[in-house]
């Protein structure tokens, strides 16, 4: 056993010693050349030779590319790569019926590995797992088979030492704590020494938090605490960092530098590393890419396809950013919810260089006659030239890198050539979206002193301060993850240390030993709740001593902001008078102004529009335009209560097929539609059936209103005039939200029927709401007299009534003429909940304001 020390001597001899050092895992590896580094530049050397220290994986193949130049090349079995073999593996598993045949083909990899690690032999023993087990063997054979000549990760340490010729002086393991049977026997064949890290006596305590949320948040304040006092190397662990991965990204940068997202502050690194890397397709460049590739071979979810337009990769993008964001609005109310490349270039007109660039990536399309996975590769390269991918833009380092892994995907898909047949463009297009998926990729960074790390990263590793999180009894041991291609027995008998909930508990004793020695200080931390369930500490960490860490409070960006003390108040309740006389957006706007006053002001004043959101089924504005088309269109062929005695079904089938035309629905949604307005028609005739007589006298008409000297346009659902010369006032609702209190008090919520009947020409007799619920239907309204309709009341005084009406109506529109803009939701968040404005009006930093129903 060497020392560290020893070990770093030896190694200071340089190449010329001989001495190669092989860790665990490819982190300690460079955390240990790092710590050489330190040691040589400790001894005032300016330069020295770098030491050979590298993952046992990496190792292993390095000794299969050093044969490979060397006289016993010709011989050597051709090494698969893991996308090659997940291939293979997916092509024999494509005839077992299974749904997920890439989630399988990667767990038959993982039992093809173990088995060869484990020295797994013989099949099924009568388990559970028979069934899988006996098809895994017969998949193995074939896989066997196939690749008869070539060799794989799995089995090549079994084989490439019978082609090296030169061996290490002596090979040093680091750090390892199990040794599976092949790495044993691989590692047998060498002059061999063992060195292990040193152990810190270091101080453990144990803590808990509120939530796994506040635990992280602690930690990254700690964590900075700790850098600002000196220290160099800190260490974070989070267990469940793949899943948490972003939350634990977006804590420790706010902590870290707070305010380092905002626009305009330049890329700079942060103080912390996150030893996982994200999927490459995840990378905004890389999935521009996919996205362009599979709108070029076929179509795009509209999301998708507004991003990709918007996106700086294609040809021009800064030149026509504003006009491409302008393009994406328009196109929300315009495209469906799939975009076929063809129709988006139609659609494109108004951003010509887009057009242009999307043209040629149909052009390009035509061009490209490939069938085999290398042909695919080169084909894809094309279309990406052609809509000048990545763009004229100087790409930022993060950004570099990343066309550098993209490459290197297509290269991989190339590479498939093989061991694959031909593939058409939607195989092939799949086969490279899941290589980027499975490539997880890290942009390399500065070394940074803070390392935040999942558990088996961590291992071995050492630091001045180290915290663990999450260790809860649920999470910590990590429960059996037997692969279930192999016999649970045969895992057990092996000692596979994630067979068993024994080997795994033992593994995580011993981790948890580890994590004490690894640094002077130590916290161990849980969150004692989860959601509003109990949650108790892991038993490992029982015997460690309870404590307090001391937290240090960070300001946030906002907080710097409101202390800096050169706050200047600004009342800015109100905006410039509306100049005009004609207002857009119809009597909306005075329901908008009613609601809260600064809804009103940016949506008709500043245009502050919601984006569409394009989708397949008819939404629920659609099926009221729908529901309103079917009304006008029945009305005008009935006309009136005299025609309710005879057989209503034609004239319901020709209403409810209209509408559909109008609104231009087709296919299934367009008969099922059709179908449920015949349904709602039929029962809505039976509640006007109960009425006194009456004629319809209008349908849909538009008008203008006159409100506080502004004009509105509006839209009369409908009018009947009774046979004593007065009429009635109808609305469609289509929910169960017609209550008269909408129209009731200061601020109405639903002022607009009370506006038509102040300015109707006409003598209005009642005022009403038509419920078109199914099982609910009902008229709910006022009216002058009784017996006008039924159900509906008689209020006390009905010119009182009007009265009231004026005077609240009147107040919207000048409030609304004066550029009346306060923050000020009518029910609190109830008003606000379904509003899009929330970002702009920062209600949410005016929480008394939110106090109001649900
Ligand atoms: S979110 Fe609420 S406060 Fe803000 S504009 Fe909308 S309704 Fe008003």
């Amino acid at each position: 056993m060497l020392s560290k020390p020893e070990l770093f001597t030896r190694l200071a001899e340089g190449h010329a010693a001989g001495i190669t050092v092989v860790t665990p895992n490819v982190r300690l590896a460079q955390e240990l050349t790092a710590e050489f580094d330190a040691f040589q530049r400790s001894k005032g050397l300016p330069l020295w030779e770098a030491p050979d220290i590298l993952f046992l994986d990496a190792f292993v193949e390095r000794l299969w590319e050093e044969a490979l130049v060397s006289g016993h090349g010709a011989k050597l079995p051709l090494l698969l790569s893991s996308a090659q073999e997940q291939h293979l593996w997916e092509q024999i598993l494509e005839k077992s019926g299974l749904l997920a045949v890439p989630q399988a083909a990667a767990q038959c990899r993982d039992a093809w590995r173990k088995r060869h690690q484990w020295r797994i032999r013989g099949g099924p023993a009568g388990e559970d797992t028979a069934e899988d087990a006996a098809a895994f063997l017969a998949w193995s054979r074939e896989y066997e088979r196939r690749t008869r000549g070539e060799v794989d990760a799995a089995r090549l340490p079994d084989v490439v030492l019978d082609f090296v010729r030169r061996k290490p002086a002596l090979l040093v393991t680091y750090a390892f704590d199990i040794v599976p049977p092949q790495a044993k026997e691989f590692l047998a064949r060498f002059e061999l020494a063992e060195c292990q890290p040193d152990a810190h006596e270091g101080k453990a305590l144990r803590c808990s938090f509120a939530s796994a949320k506040e635990e992280v948040e602690a930690a990254a304040k700690w964590a900075r605490a700790r850098l600002e006092g000196g220290a160099r190397r800190i260490g974070v662990v989070v267990p469940d960092l793949r899943q948490r991965r972003r939350e634990v990204a977006r804590i420790f940068s706010r902590v870290m530098r707070p305010g380092y997202n905002l626009p305009g502050v330049e890329k700079a690194p942060l103080p912390f590393n996150i030893s996982l890397g994200l999927p490459l397709d995840s990378y905004p460049l890389a999935g521009a890419a996919l996205d362009l590739l599979e709108l070029a071979f076929g179509a795009l979810a509209f999301e998708r396809a507004s991003r990709l337009i918007r996106s700086p990769f294609l040809f021009d993008a800064e030149g026509e950013r504003a006009r491409r964001a302008a393009l994406d609005v328009w196109l929300r109310r315009e495209l469906d919810a799939t975009v076929p490349l063809a129709k988006l270039v139609g659609a494109t007109e108004r951003s010509p260089q887009l057009r242009r660039c999307l043209e040629a990536v149909f052009e390009s399309v035509q061009g490209v006659q490939a069938q085999t996975p290398a042909e695919w590769a080169r084909g894809f390269s094309v279309v990406l030239d052609a809509a000048g991918f990545p763009g004229e833009r100087v790409l930022d380092s993060e950004e570099y890198q990343t066309l550098g892994k993209w490459h290197e995907a297509l290269a991989e898909l190339s590479r498939l050539e093989r061991v694959s047949k031909g593939m058409s463009s939607r195989e092939a297009l799949a086969v490279l979206r899941r290589l980027c998926a499975d490539t997880l990729f890290q942009p390399e960074s500065p070394d940074a002193p803070v390392q935040v790390l999942g558990v088996l990263e961590s291992a071995g590793l050492r630091f001045d301060c180290l915290w663990v999180t999450g260790l809860t009894d649920e999470a910590w041991p990590l429960p059996a993850r037997p692969n279930p291609f192999i016999p649970l027995a045969l895992q057990k008998k092996a000692g596979m240390p994630e067979a068993s909930a024994e080997s795994s508990l033992d593994l995580d004793r011993r981790l948890t030993a580890e994590w004490t020695r690894a640094a002077d200080e130590v916290v161990f931390s849980f969150p004692a709740k989860d959601e509003d369930r109990d949650v108790a500490p892991s038993a490992l960490i029982l015997g460690i001593a309870e404590g307090e860490v001391a937290i240090a409070e960070f300001p946030r960006y906002r907080d710097m902001l409101f202390n800096n003390k050169k706050m200047v108040e600004f009342e800015d309740a109100k905006g410039p008078a509306f100049a005009g006389r004609e207002v857009r957006g119809g009597t909306r706007v005075l329901a908008d102004q009613a609601a809260c006053p600064f809804r009103a002001f940016a949506k008709w004043r500043l245009a502050a529009d919601e984006l569409d959101e394009p989708v397949d089924v008819p939404d629920a504005r659609t099926r009221g335009i729908l529901l309103h088309a079917f009304m006008k269109f029945l009305w005008q062929e009935l006309k009136g209560s005299g025609a309710l005695s005879k057989n209503l079904q034609p004239a319901l089938t020709a209403a409810a097929a209209a509408a559909v035309k109008e609104v231009e629905l087709e296919g299934r949604f367009a008969e099922l539609e059709r179908e449920r307005l015949v349904r709602l028609g039929g029962e809505w005739l039976e509640i006007e059936a109960l009425r006194p007589p009456f004629a319809v006298a209008l349908a849909e008409e538009k008008r203008k209103i006159e409100v506080s000297g502004l004009v509105f346009d509006a839209r009369i659902d409908r009018m009947d005039a009774l046979p004593d010369g007065g009429h009635v006032l109808i609305d469609y609702k289509t929910g169960a939200q017609s209550s008269l209190k909408l129209w009731l008090g200061e601020r109405p919520d639903e002022p607009q029927l009370p506006l038509y009947a102040l300015s109707a020409k006409e003598d209005i007799a009642a005022v009403t709401f038509a419920q078109l619920k199914t099982g609910e239907m009902r008229f709910r309204g006022y009216s002058k007299d009784k017996g006008v309709l039924p159900r509906v009341e008689q209020p006390d005084n009905w010119k009182g009534l009007l009265a009231v009406w004026k005077k609240e109506t009147e107040a919207l529109g000048a409030g609304f003429a004066a550029g009346e803009a306060r923050v000020d939701p009518k029910h609190g968040l109830a008003t606000c909940r379904l509003c899009h404005l929330q970002t702009l009006c920062r209600v949410h930093e005016k929480p008394h304001l939110l106090k109001g129903e649900e």
